[in-house]
């Protein structure tokens, strides 16, 4: 850890920065959430295909996005005064940063913000990639049918998870956490997204995906990949797969995929970012 002033810090290939803040919860624009908390801004796990850069004001980390993170350091006090005054919802915790980057073990700025939403009988749905969230289960368990926490598992296979999601807890980890939080009877889902032409829309990783959700009694989400302007630059590595995923043929392809699996697994699955279920915990045909 190098300091490089007495706002920022240096760790490896990670700048961060401080600051305060003078709002915590933001109105979602997400179905099924009324508030969105996000504790950090820039994600370090820099995910190639992340796009909450967009949605990133401070420009110090969208502009190095993975390699800068700003802790907002007065989140938890401005937040504890947001959430005796407004009204109950639910709160998405981690929209545009993963609340359980590297920079959480020191901060715990994700862990008390838990404390005071649950503290005051907000709903908190959590989504993530980290294991790192198995460290709050005592909270978690606090929050009765109020809490719900997503895993995004975009693939099973280590090689694909490393290129695309080059700094992320690798799969497996994931895949430990959800079973561990299913054991402890925690609500969970799965985000399988985004599903990339030519990476992770096959046929097993779909189904590896489907059934791990069904085996730990999860909600499946999916989310075909949402091709945003910079996927179409000349020198982006995942180009040649945006302008598939723009296709019919794809999204009618995945979009059956998944509803048999889901018909096949019996559960309740979901597009990502949209209401209405694809299918509702169907039964085993
Ligand atoms: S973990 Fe989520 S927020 Fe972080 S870089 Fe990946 S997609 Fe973006």
């Amino acid at each position: 850890m190098t300091l490089l002033s007495s706002s920022s810090i240096k760790f490896g290939r990670l700048t961060v920065y401080f600051t305060n803040v003078k709002t915590a919860l933001s109105r979602s624009g997400l179905p099924d959430l009324d508030y969105a908390l996000n504790p950090y801004a820039g994600c370090s796990f820099g995910c190639i295909y992340c796009y909450a850069r967009l949605y990133t004001s401070d420009r110090r980390a969208s502009e190095r996005w993975g390699e800068v993170v700003i802790v907002k350091s007065n989140i938890v006090k401005v937040l504890g005064r947001e959430a005796r005054r407004m009204p109950r919802g639910v709160v998405g915790l981690g929209t545009i940063t993963d609340g359980y980057q590297v920079v959480e073990s020191i901060f715990k700025l994700t862990r008390k913000s838990l404390e005071t939403l649950i503290g005051e009988g907000f709903h908190v749905s959590v989504q993530t990639k980290s294991p790192m969230v198995l460290r709050d289960l005592d909270i978690l368990a606090t929050g009765g049918g109020k809490v719900d926490v997503g895993l995004t598992i975009t693939t099973l296979k280590p090689e694909i998870a490393e290129l695309i999601e080059p700094h992320a807890p690798p799969p497996l980890a994931r895949l430990k956490a959800l079973k561990k939080l299913s054991e402890a009877k925690i609500k969970t889902w799965v985000f399988y997204g985004p599903i990339i032409p030519g990476l992770n829309d096959d046929l097993e990783t779909a189904e590896s995906i489907a059934s791990l959700s069904a085996e730990t009694g999860s909600t499946l989400y999916y989310d075909p990949l949402r091709v945003k302007p910079f996927m179409l630059a000349e020198d982006y590595p995942l180009r040649e797969a945006a302008l598939k995923a723009k296709s019919r043929e794809f999204l009618e392809g995945i979009e059956a995929i998944i509803k048999r699996l889901c018909i096949k697994y019996g559960l309740e699955c979901r597009k990502g970012f949209e209401a209405t279920p694809l299918t509702s915990n169907m039964s085993t045909l």
